[in-house]
Protein backbone atom coordinates (compact mmCIF):
# COMPACT_ATOMS: atom_id res chain seq x y z
CA UNK A 1 0.00 0.00 0.00
CA UNK A 2 1.31 3.12 -1.06
CA UNK A 3 1.87 5.85 1.73
CA UNK A 4 2.38 8.98 -0.55
CA UNK A 5 -1.44 9.22 -2.15
CA UNK A 6 -4.91 9.18 -1.15
CA UNK A 7 -7.30 7.10 0.43
CA UNK A 8 -11.04 7.24 -0.20
CA UNK A 9 -13.10 6.65 2.48
CA UNK A 10 -16.19 5.60 0.63
CA UNK A 11 -19.61 4.68 1.67
CA UNK A 12 -22.65 3.05 -0.72
CA UNK A 13 -25.64 5.44 0.10
CA UNK A 14 -29.60 4.96 -0.34
CA UNK A 15 -29.12 5.10 -4.19
CA UNK A 16 -26.32 2.73 -4.48
CA UNK A 17 -23.63 5.40 -5.55
CA UNK A 18 -20.40 5.24 -4.03
CA UNK A 19 -19.43 8.05 -2.69
CA UNK A 20 -16.45 9.68 -0.36
CA UNK A 21 -13.94 11.56 0.93
CA UNK A 22 -10.02 11.52 0.98
CA UNK A 23 -7.15 12.06 3.35
CA UNK A 24 -3.50 11.80 2.55
CA UNK A 25 -2.36 8.42 2.83
CA UNK A 26 -0.17 9.14 5.66
CA UNK A 27 -2.73 10.04 7.88
CA UNK A 28 -5.36 7.24 7.37
CA UNK A 29 -4.52 5.10 10.74
CA UNK A 30 -4.99 8.70 12.31
CA UNK A 31 -8.53 8.47 11.03
CA UNK A 32 -9.75 4.87 11.86
CA UNK A 33 -11.46 5.91 14.97
CA UNK A 34 -13.56 8.31 13.88
CA UNK A 35 -13.10 8.79 10.23
CA UNK A 36 -14.33 11.95 8.53
CA UNK A 37 -17.28 14.41 8.76
CA UNK A 38 -20.04 14.12 6.41
CA UNK A 39 -23.36 16.39 5.96
CA UNK A 40 -26.03 13.79 6.34
CA UNK A 41 -28.39 15.71 4.06
CA UNK A 42 -26.11 14.16 1.56
CA UNK A 43 -27.86 10.65 2.16
CA UNK A 44 -30.70 12.60 0.10
CA UNK A 45 -28.90 12.69 -2.71
CA UNK A 46 -30.07 10.87 -6.43
CA UNK A 47 -27.57 9.94 -8.86
CA UNK A 48 -28.03 13.17 -10.42
CA UNK A 49 -27.46 16.60 -9.00
CA UNK A 50 -30.34 16.93 -7.18
CA UNK A 51 -31.24 16.35 -3.78
CA UNK A 52 -34.36 15.20 -1.87
CA UNK A 53 -36.59 16.96 0.78
CA UNK A 54 -35.55 15.02 3.53
CA UNK A 55 -35.53 15.73 7.65
CA UNK A 56 -31.81 16.58 8.60
CA UNK A 57 -31.24 19.76 7.50
CA UNK A 58 -28.12 21.64 7.10
CA UNK A 59 -26.47 21.17 10.73
CA UNK A 60 -26.23 17.54 11.49
CA UNK A 61 -23.52 15.36 10.50
CA UNK A 62 -22.11 11.38 10.61
CA UNK A 63 -18.83 10.63 11.04
CA UNK A 64 -17.93 8.38 8.02
CA UNK A 65 -15.63 5.57 9.90
CA UNK A 66 -13.47 3.08 7.87
CA UNK A 67 -13.25 -0.56 7.95
CA UNK A 68 -9.99 -1.56 8.15
CA UNK A 69 -10.91 -5.05 6.84
CA UNK A 70 -12.72 -3.12 3.86
CA UNK A 71 -9.66 -1.48 2.47
CA UNK A 72 -9.15 -1.84 -1.43
CA UNK A 73 -6.15 -0.81 -3.38
CA UNK A 74 -5.28 -1.40 -6.80
CA UNK A 75 -1.74 -0.02 -7.74
CA UNK A 76 -1.63 -1.40 -11.69
CA UNK A 77 -1.38 1.36 -14.07
CA UNK A 78 1.79 3.22 -14.47
CA UNK A 79 0.52 6.12 -15.71
CA UNK A 80 -1.97 6.66 -13.06
CA UNK A 81 -2.04 6.95 -9.21
CA UNK A 82 -3.17 3.60 -7.44
CA UNK A 83 -7.05 3.66 -6.65
CA UNK A 84 -7.43 3.21 -3.15
CA UNK A 85 -10.17 3.29 -0.90
CA UNK A 86 -12.15 2.12 2.39
CA UNK A 87 -15.36 0.96 3.22
CA UNK A 88 -17.13 2.95 5.90
CA UNK A 89 -19.78 2.47 8.66
CA UNK A 90 -21.46 6.06 9.08
CA UNK A 91 -21.81 6.54 12.88
CA UNK A 92 -23.64 9.32 15.09
CA UNK A 93 -20.69 11.69 17.01
CA UNK A 94 -21.05 9.25 19.82
CA UNK A 95 -19.85 6.17 17.64
CA UNK A 96 -23.12 4.81 17.57
CA UNK A 97 -24.50 2.89 14.33
CA UNK A 98 -26.27 5.79 12.41
CA UNK A 99 -30.17 4.75 11.82
CA UNK A 100 -29.92 5.67 8.23
CA UNK A 101 -26.34 3.90 7.40
CA UNK A 102 -26.85 1.64 4.70
CA UNK A 103 -24.05 -0.74 5.72
CA UNK A 104 -25.75 -0.74 9.32
CA UNK A 105 -29.40 -1.85 7.37
CA UNK A 106 -27.36 -5.35 6.42
CA UNK A 107 -25.13 -5.07 9.57
CA UNK A 108 -28.20 -5.34 11.68
CA UNK A 109 -30.15 -7.77 9.18
CA UNK A 110 -26.44 -9.96 9.61
CA UNK A 111 -27.21 -10.20 13.46
CA UNK A 112 -30.28 -10.64 13.37
CA UNK A 113 -29.64 -13.83 10.90
CA UNK A 114 -26.93 -14.96 13.31
CA UNK A 115 -29.61 -15.13 16.32
CA UNK A 116 -32.65 -15.98 14.56
CA UNK A 117 -31.41 -18.55 12.26
CA UNK A 118 -27.41 -19.64 13.92
CA UNK A 119 -25.30 -18.91 10.54
CA UNK A 120 -24.40 -16.77 8.41
CA UNK A 121 -24.64 -15.69 4.74
CA UNK A 122 -22.35 -16.65 2.04
CA UNK A 123 -22.68 -14.52 -0.85
CA UNK A 124 -21.26 -13.24 -4.50
CA UNK A 125 -23.19 -10.83 -7.10
CA UNK A 126 -22.86 -11.31 -11.04
CA UNK A 127 -21.93 -8.18 -12.33
CA UNK A 128 -23.44 -7.54 -15.92
CA UNK A 129 -22.14 -3.96 -17.32
CA UNK A 130 -21.90 -2.42 -20.44
CA UNK A 131 -19.05 -1.36 -22.12
CA UNK A 132 -19.44 2.63 -24.02
CA UNK A 133 -19.78 3.45 -26.78
CA UNK A 134 -21.06 0.13 -27.78
CA UNK A 135 -19.98 -1.74 -30.80
CA UNK A 136 -22.45 -3.31 -32.67
CA UNK A 137 -20.12 -5.78 -34.27
CA UNK A 138 -19.11 -9.29 -32.06
CA UNK A 139 -21.89 -11.54 -31.89
CA UNK A 140 -23.47 -12.54 -28.22
CA UNK A 141 -20.98 -14.58 -25.86
CA UNK A 142 -18.64 -14.67 -28.50
CA UNK A 143 -14.73 -14.90 -28.31
CA UNK A 144 -14.48 -11.70 -30.62
CA UNK A 145 -16.54 -10.07 -28.37
CA UNK A 146 -13.79 -10.97 -25.37
CA UNK A 147 -11.56 -9.58 -27.57
CA UNK A 148 -12.92 -6.73 -28.55
CA UNK A 149 -12.56 -5.78 -24.80
CA UNK A 150 -9.33 -7.55 -24.27
CA UNK A 151 -7.53 -4.66 -22.92
CA UNK A 152 -10.04 -3.85 -20.69
CA UNK A 153 -11.24 -7.59 -19.65
CA UNK A 154 -7.76 -8.64 -18.76
CA UNK A 155 -6.87 -5.30 -16.31
CA UNK A 156 -9.97 -6.40 -14.64
CA UNK A 157 -8.92 -9.72 -13.50
CA UNK A 158 -5.42 -8.19 -12.74
CA UNK A 159 -6.53 -5.12 -10.61
CA UNK A 160 -10.00 -7.47 -9.10
CA UNK A 161 -6.77 -9.90 -7.85
CA UNK A 162 -4.53 -6.73 -6.89
CA UNK A 163 -7.46 -5.47 -4.69
CA UNK A 164 -7.09 -8.96 -2.81
CA UNK A 165 -10.51 -10.05 -4.35
CA UNK A 166 -10.91 -13.51 -6.28
CA UNK A 167 -12.05 -13.03 -9.98
CA UNK A 168 -14.01 -16.02 -11.11
CA UNK A 169 -15.17 -15.68 -14.55
CA UNK A 170 -14.95 -12.91 -17.16
CA UNK A 171 -16.97 -13.72 -19.86
CA UNK A 172 -19.32 -11.88 -22.91
CA UNK A 173 -22.71 -11.36 -22.04
CA UNK A 174 -25.88 -11.34 -24.27
CA UNK A 175 -26.17 -7.78 -25.00
CA UNK A 176 -23.72 -5.77 -27.80
CA UNK A 177 -20.40 -4.89 -25.36
CA UNK A 178 -22.41 -6.45 -22.25
CA UNK A 179 -19.89 -8.61 -20.03
CA UNK A 180 -20.07 -10.45 -16.95
CA UNK A 181 -17.83 -10.59 -14.14
CA UNK A 182 -18.02 -12.69 -10.98
CA UNK A 183 -16.16 -12.96 -7.90
CA UNK A 184 -15.83 -15.85 -5.02
CA UNK A 185 -18.65 -15.02 -2.65
CA UNK A 186 -17.71 -13.59 0.94
CA UNK A 187 -19.48 -14.08 3.87
CA UNK A 188 -21.29 -10.96 5.64
CA UNK A 189 -20.95 -7.82 5.13
CA UNK A 190 -17.74 -8.61 3.22
CA UNK A 191 -20.26 -10.08 0.18
CA UNK A 192 -21.52 -6.43 0.24
CA UNK A 193 -18.16 -5.03 0.23
CA UNK A 194 -16.59 -6.92 -2.57
CA UNK A 195 -19.16 -5.84 -4.78
CA UNK A 196 -19.37 -2.53 -4.37
CA UNK A 197 -15.32 -2.78 -4.74
CA UNK A 198 -15.35 -5.34 -8.10
CA UNK A 199 -18.16 -2.40 -9.53
CA UNK A 200 -15.60 0.23 -8.94
CA UNK A 201 -12.53 -1.71 -9.95
CA UNK A 202 -14.65 -2.70 -13.32
CA UNK A 203 -15.66 1.37 -13.67
CA UNK A 204 -11.64 2.30 -13.43
CA UNK A 205 -10.15 -0.34 -15.29
CA UNK A 206 -12.52 1.38 -18.00
CA UNK A 207 -12.14 4.38 -17.27
CA UNK A 208 -8.13 4.09 -17.86
CA UNK A 209 -8.80 3.21 -21.06
CA UNK A 210 -10.97 6.11 -21.86
CA UNK A 211 -14.00 4.08 -21.88
CA UNK A 212 -17.02 4.06 -19.74
CA UNK A 213 -18.01 0.95 -18.27
CA UNK A 214 -21.93 1.32 -17.37
CA UNK A 215 -24.33 -0.72 -14.80
CA UNK A 216 -27.24 0.45 -15.77
CA UNK A 217 -29.73 -1.92 -15.63
CA UNK A 218 -31.05 -0.57 -18.95
CA UNK A 219 -28.43 0.96 -20.98
CA UNK A 220 -30.15 1.22 -23.73
CA UNK A 221 -34.05 0.32 -24.82
CA UNK A 222 -32.94 -1.60 -27.66
CA UNK A 223 -30.67 -3.89 -25.88
CA UNK A 224 -30.35 -6.70 -22.69
CA UNK A 225 -30.48 -5.02 -19.39
CA UNK A 226 -27.73 -5.55 -16.77
CA UNK A 227 -28.71 -7.59 -13.63
CA UNK A 228 -27.10 -8.03 -10.32
CA UNK A 229 -28.06 -11.68 -9.50
CA UNK A 230 -27.16 -12.73 -5.40
CA UNK A 231 -25.60 -16.06 -5.27
CA UNK A 232 -26.40 -17.01 -1.51
CA UNK A 233 -26.06 -20.07 0.91
CA UNK A 234 -25.50 -20.10 4.53
CA UNK A 235 -22.70 -21.14 7.08
CA UNK A 236 -23.54 -23.26 9.49
CA UNK A 237 -21.32 -22.75 13.24
CA UNK A 238 -19.35 -25.42 11.99
CA UNK A 239 -18.72 -24.65 8.70
CA UNK A 240 -20.98 -27.09 6.85
CA UNK A 241 -23.55 -25.30 4.13
CA UNK A 242 -27.09 -24.59 6.36
CA UNK A 243 -28.62 -24.83 2.91
CA UNK A 244 -28.72 -27.91 1.82
CA UNK A 245 -30.60 -31.00 2.76
CA UNK A 246 -29.85 -34.19 0.62
CA UNK A 247 -32.50 -36.27 2.45
CA UNK A 248 -35.50 -33.84 0.87
CA UNK A 249 -36.21 -34.19 -2.40
CA UNK A 250 -35.40 -30.04 -3.41
CA UNK A 251 -31.73 -30.45 -1.87
CA UNK A 252 -32.79 -27.71 0.63
CA UNK A 253 -32.66 -27.99 4.02
CA UNK A 254 -35.37 -26.73 6.22
CA UNK A 255 -34.44 -23.27 6.69
CA UNK A 256 -33.93 -22.90 2.97
CA UNK A 257 -36.96 -23.32 2.05
CA UNK A 258 -38.75 -21.37 4.48
CA UNK A 259 -36.21 -18.30 3.75
CA UNK A 260 -37.06 -19.42 0.22
CA UNK A 261 -41.09 -18.85 0.70
CA UNK A 262 -40.01 -15.97 3.53
CA UNK A 263 -38.68 -14.11 -0.47
CA UNK A 264 -41.08 -15.61 -2.69
CA UNK A 265 -44.34 -13.91 -0.78
CA UNK A 266 -42.34 -10.39 0.32
CA UNK A 267 -40.64 -10.22 -3.29
CA UNK A 268 -43.06 -7.78 -4.95
CA UNK A 269 -42.19 -5.33 -1.70
CA UNK A 270 -38.19 -6.26 -2.25
CA UNK A 271 -38.49 -4.80 -5.65
CA UNK A 272 -38.36 -1.07 -3.87
CA UNK A 273 -35.29 -1.76 -2.82
CA UNK A 274 -33.43 -3.79 -5.08
CA UNK A 275 -35.02 -2.96 -8.38
CA UNK A 276 -34.83 0.70 -7.00
CA UNK A 277 -34.72 3.04 -9.94
CA UNK A 278 -37.16 4.03 -12.85
CA UNK A 279 -35.00 2.23 -15.52
CA UNK A 280 -35.21 -0.92 -13.53
CA UNK A 281 -38.55 -1.62 -15.01
CA UNK A 282 -37.42 -1.59 -18.24
CA UNK A 283 -35.30 -4.35 -17.05
CA UNK A 284 -37.72 -6.51 -14.64
CA UNK A 285 -40.26 -8.62 -16.85
CA UNK A 286 -40.64 -12.03 -18.54
CA UNK A 287 -38.71 -13.30 -21.37
CA UNK A 288 -35.70 -11.72 -19.88
CA UNK A 289 -34.18 -14.13 -17.63
CA UNK A 290 -34.54 -11.02 -15.20
CA UNK A 291 -37.93 -12.16 -14.03
CA UNK A 292 -41.30 -11.07 -13.99
CA UNK A 293 -43.04 -12.52 -11.59
CA UNK A 294 -42.26 -13.21 -7.70
CA UNK A 295 -41.66 -17.29 -8.70
CA UNK A 296 -39.18 -20.13 -7.13
CA UNK A 297 -37.74 -22.50 -9.17
CA UNK A 298 -35.22 -25.30 -9.71
CA UNK A 299 -32.51 -24.22 -12.22
CA UNK A 300 -35.11 -22.09 -13.91
CA UNK A 301 -33.64 -18.09 -14.90
CA UNK A 302 -37.48 -17.06 -15.05
CA UNK A 303 -38.27 -17.33 -11.48
CA UNK A 304 -37.06 -14.63 -8.90
CA UNK A 305 -35.41 -17.37 -6.34
CA UNK A 306 -33.90 -20.68 -7.79
CA UNK A 307 -31.93 -23.16 -6.30
CA UNK A 308 -28.55 -24.08 -7.95
CA UNK A 309 -27.55 -27.56 -7.43
CA UNK A 310 -24.25 -28.13 -7.77
CA UNK A 311 -22.51 -29.98 -10.90
CA UNK A 312 -20.70 -32.10 -9.11
CA UNK A 313 -20.74 -36.07 -8.47
CA UNK A 314 -18.96 -35.72 -5.92
CA UNK A 315 -20.77 -35.93 -2.38
CA UNK A 316 -18.74 -33.30 -0.56
CA UNK A 317 -18.84 -31.24 -3.49
CA UNK A 318 -22.43 -31.26 -3.90
CA UNK A 319 -22.79 -30.02 -0.40
CA UNK A 320 -20.30 -27.42 -0.92
CA UNK A 321 -21.79 -25.58 -3.73
CA UNK A 322 -25.25 -25.72 -3.39
CA UNK A 323 -26.89 -22.60 -3.29
CA UNK A 324 -30.03 -20.44 -4.42
CA UNK A 325 -29.92 -17.35 -6.76
CA UNK A 326 -31.49 -13.88 -6.23
CA UNK A 327 -32.46 -12.51 -9.70
CA UNK A 328 -34.72 -9.65 -9.49
CA UNK A 329 -31.05 -7.00 -7.84
CA UNK A 330 -29.95 -4.82 -10.18
CA UNK A 331 -26.81 -2.58 -9.92
CA UNK A 332 -28.70 0.79 -9.06
CA UNK A 333 -29.44 -0.54 -5.55
CA UNK A 334 -26.58 -0.67 -2.44
CA UNK A 335 -25.58 -4.38 -2.26
CA UNK A 336 -26.34 -3.23 1.17
CA UNK A 337 -29.72 -2.83 0.84
CA UNK A 338 -29.93 -6.03 -1.83
CA UNK A 339 -28.31 -8.27 1.06
CA UNK A 340 -30.08 -6.49 3.78
CA UNK A 341 -33.35 -7.14 1.97
CA UNK A 342 -32.74 -10.49 1.30
CA UNK A 343 -32.13 -11.29 5.05
CA UNK A 344 -35.40 -9.53 5.98
CA UNK A 345 -37.54 -11.07 3.45
CA UNK A 346 -36.12 -14.56 3.98
CA UNK A 347 -36.53 -14.19 8.63
CA UNK A 348 -40.29 -13.45 7.86
CA UNK A 349 -40.28 -16.81 6.20
CA UNK A 350 -38.29 -18.44 9.12
CA UNK A 351 -40.15 -16.73 11.78
CA UNK A 352 -43.80 -17.63 10.13
CA UNK A 353 -42.79 -21.19 9.39
CA UNK A 354 -43.48 -21.00 5.66
CA UNK A 355 -43.53 -24.17 3.56
CA UNK A 356 -41.49 -24.69 -0.08
CA UNK A 357 -43.61 -22.91 -2.81
CA UNK A 358 -44.72 -25.21 -5.18
CA UNK A 359 -41.47 -25.07 -7.84
CA UNK A 360 -42.02 -23.25 -11.47
CA UNK A 361 -40.96 -25.96 -14.27
CA UNK A 362 -41.40 -23.17 -17.05
CA UNK A 363 -41.46 -19.53 -17.48
CA UNK A 364 -44.53 -18.25 -15.63
CA UNK A 365 -44.99 -16.24 -18.03
CA UNK A 366 -46.58 -18.98 -20.14
CA UNK A 367 -48.68 -20.11 -17.25
CA UNK A 368 -52.29 -18.80 -17.09
CA UNK A 369 -53.81 -16.46 -14.43
CA UNK A 370 -55.13 -19.45 -13.01
CA UNK A 371 -52.37 -21.79 -12.59
CA UNK A 372 -50.60 -18.84 -11.35
CA UNK A 373 -52.65 -18.16 -8.48
CA UNK A 374 -53.27 -21.84 -7.65
CA UNK A 375 -48.96 -21.62 -7.33
CA UNK A 376 -49.47 -18.37 -5.73
CA UNK A 377 -47.45 -16.59 -8.17
CA UNK A 378 -48.25 -12.73 -8.74
CA UNK A 379 -45.99 -10.21 -10.26
CA UNK A 380 -43.92 -8.18 -9.62
CA UNK A 381 -44.26 -4.35 -9.76
CA UNK A 382 -43.93 -2.80 -13.42
CA UNK A 383 -43.01 0.61 -12.07
CA UNK A 384 -40.76 2.25 -9.21
CA UNK A 385 -43.87 3.89 -8.37
CA UNK A 386 -46.14 0.77 -8.02
CA UNK A 387 -42.90 -0.97 -6.51
CA UNK A 388 -43.11 1.95 -3.79
CA UNK A 389 -46.98 1.41 -2.62
CA UNK A 390 -46.39 -2.32 -3.11
CA UNK A 391 -43.78 -2.06 -0.13
CA UNK A 392 -45.81 0.12 1.44
CA UNK A 393 -48.90 -1.91 1.42
CA UNK A 394 -46.66 -4.76 3.00
CA UNK A 395 -46.96 -4.98 7.20
CA UNK A 396 -43.72 -6.55 7.08
CA UNK A 397 -41.37 -4.88 4.58
CA UNK A 398 -42.83 -1.71 6.18
CA UNK A 399 -41.04 -2.79 9.20
CA UNK A 400 -37.42 -3.75 8.16
CA UNK A 401 -35.92 -0.27 8.25
CA UNK A 402 -35.92 2.67 10.65
CA UNK A 403 -38.35 4.55 10.27
CA UNK A 404 -36.56 7.80 9.18
CA UNK A 405 -34.49 5.22 6.97
CA UNK A 406 -37.66 3.96 4.95
CA UNK A 407 -39.56 7.42 4.89
CA UNK A 408 -35.85 9.31 3.61
CA UNK A 409 -35.67 6.17 1.51
CA UNK A 410 -38.58 6.48 -0.28
CA UNK A 411 -38.57 10.41 -0.68
CA UNK A 412 -35.07 10.04 -2.39
CA UNK A 413 -36.95 7.33 -4.82
CA UNK A 414 -39.94 9.48 -5.22
CA UNK A 415 -37.44 12.14 -6.30
CA UNK A 416 -36.09 9.74 -9.11
CA UNK A 417 -39.67 9.13 -10.64
CA UNK A 418 -40.45 12.65 -10.60
CA UNK A 419 -37.29 13.51 -12.71
CA UNK A 420 -38.24 10.24 -14.45
CA UNK A 421 -41.88 11.13 -15.38
CA UNK A 422 -41.07 14.40 -17.32
CA UNK A 423 -38.84 12.58 -19.70
CA UNK A 424 -38.85 10.35 -22.80
CA UNK A 425 -37.95 6.83 -22.28
CA UNK A 426 -34.77 7.31 -24.07
CA UNK A 427 -34.13 10.01 -22.18
CA UNK A 428 -34.35 8.56 -18.77
CA UNK A 429 -32.33 5.81 -20.02
CA UNK A 430 -29.43 7.75 -21.13
CA UNK A 431 -29.40 9.50 -18.26
CA UNK A 432 -29.32 6.35 -15.59
CA UNK A 433 -26.90 4.89 -18.55
CA UNK A 434 -23.96 7.73 -17.91
CA UNK A 435 -24.74 8.00 -13.52
CA UNK A 436 -24.03 3.85 -13.23
N1 LIG B 1 -29.05 -9.86 -18.21
C1 LIG B 1 -30.06 -10.60 -17.52
C2 LIG B 1 -30.66 -9.75 -16.40
O1 LIG B 1 -30.87 -8.61 -16.64
C3 LIG B 1 -29.53 -11.89 -16.96
C4 LIG B 1 -28.94 -12.84 -17.95
C5 LIG B 1 -28.35 -14.05 -17.25
O2 LIG B 1 -29.08 -14.95 -16.82
O3 LIG B 1 -27.13 -14.04 -17.04
O4 LIG B 1 -30.91 -10.17 -15.32
MG1 LIG C 1 -25.47 -13.03 -16.87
Amino acid sequence: MSDDGIVMLAWSDYVGVTRCRAVPSDQYTERLETGLGWAVAGQALTPFADIAPNPWGPMLEVRQVPDPAARFTVDIWPDAPALDFVMCDSRTPDGELWDCCARGFLRTALDDLRDEAGVELLAAFEHEFTVLPRADVAPPFSLAAMREQAQLTHDIARALTAAGLTPETVEPEYGYSQYEVTVAPARGLAAADNAIATREIIRECARRLGVQASFSPKPFLDGPGNGAHVHFSFVAADGSNATYDPTHESGASALARSFIAGVVRHMPAMCALVAPSPVSYYRLGPHHWSCGYASFGVQNREAAIRICPSTSRDAGAQARGFNLELRPPDPTASPYLVLGALIRAGLEGVRAGLELPPACTTDPAELTDDERSSMGIVPLPASLEEAIAVFLADDKAVGWMPDTMRDSYLDVKRMEQSLADVETDEENVARYRKAY
